[in-house]
């Protein structure tokens, strides 16, 4: 019998440290089910680039460790987007769509690769060097796509004003620290939205989410 619920796959420490983790985790349980999640810890500790610029989350999946780095302004959100890459390495996301056996994302590729965003960094991806073409490359890796818009398709149902939903709208602005928005503009998103609703109503396991937006509190 598999896990119902998707906290059901993630240990933490339950202190007021983690009470963001329990939220965040009762929010995704509020929106699908598990769907036969690998299991992980989350862990909070401060980490840092290769360059030394501070992250605001990783994953391994490897030792299925999340961290979450617990001086980041958005660390909801950040956990919403890790977790985007556990539904992709315990479901095989990125694999089975490169072997072509999921059409039922088929629609989604073709939301992303026409989303404004992503238009946008194609085209500065073309002139770019350096640094600037380095974290473009990073922004259009596949599975960080697939994370962003899976954390941006949870957060974007929430209540105006929450904390995930103002972690979620300092995403579209452009961040200081790479100069490019990580998040689509909610317009932007709408397609991509749609596209990822049919996906998760048609997978195992996804089928009887209720999706209310705007009523649903998000702590
Ligand atoms: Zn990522």
């Amino acid at each position: 019998m598999s896990p119902r619920w998707v906290s059901e796959a993630f240990s933490y420490t339950n202190d007021e440290h983690h009470a963001f983790v329990r939220e965040a985790l009762e929010t995704i349980d509020g929106f699908h089910e598990d769907g036969v999640l690998d299991r992980y810890d989350i862990r909070l500790e401060a980490i840092y680039s290769a360059g030394g610029r501070e992250l605001e989350g990783l994953i391994d999946p490897d030792t299925r460790i999340i961290t979450i780095n617990p001086n980041g302004a958005s660390k909801r959100f950040t956990l919403l987007h890790e977790i985007g890459h556990v539904l992709d390495f315990s479901l095989g996301i990125w694999t089975s769509i490169f072997a072509g056996d999921r059409p039922e994302l088929d629609e989604w590729v073709d939301a992303v690769q026409e989303s404004k965003l992503i238009r946008e960094y194609q085209k500065q991806a073309a002139d770019a060097d350096g640094a600037a073409l380095h974290t473009l490359k990073l922004l259009l890796e596949p599975p960080e796509v697939w994370a962003r818009s899976y954390a941006q398709y949870i957060a974007s149902r929430c209540l105006d004003g929450s904390p995930l939903r103002s972690e979620l709208d300092a995403g579209f602005s452009i961040d200081p620290k790479t100069h490019f928005a990580e998040q689509w503009e909610p317009v932007d998103f709408q397609s991509i939205d749609v596209a990822l609703h049919s996906a998760f109503s048609y997978w195992r396991g996804y089928d009887d989410c209720t999706f209310a937006k705007a009523t649903f509190p998000c702590r």
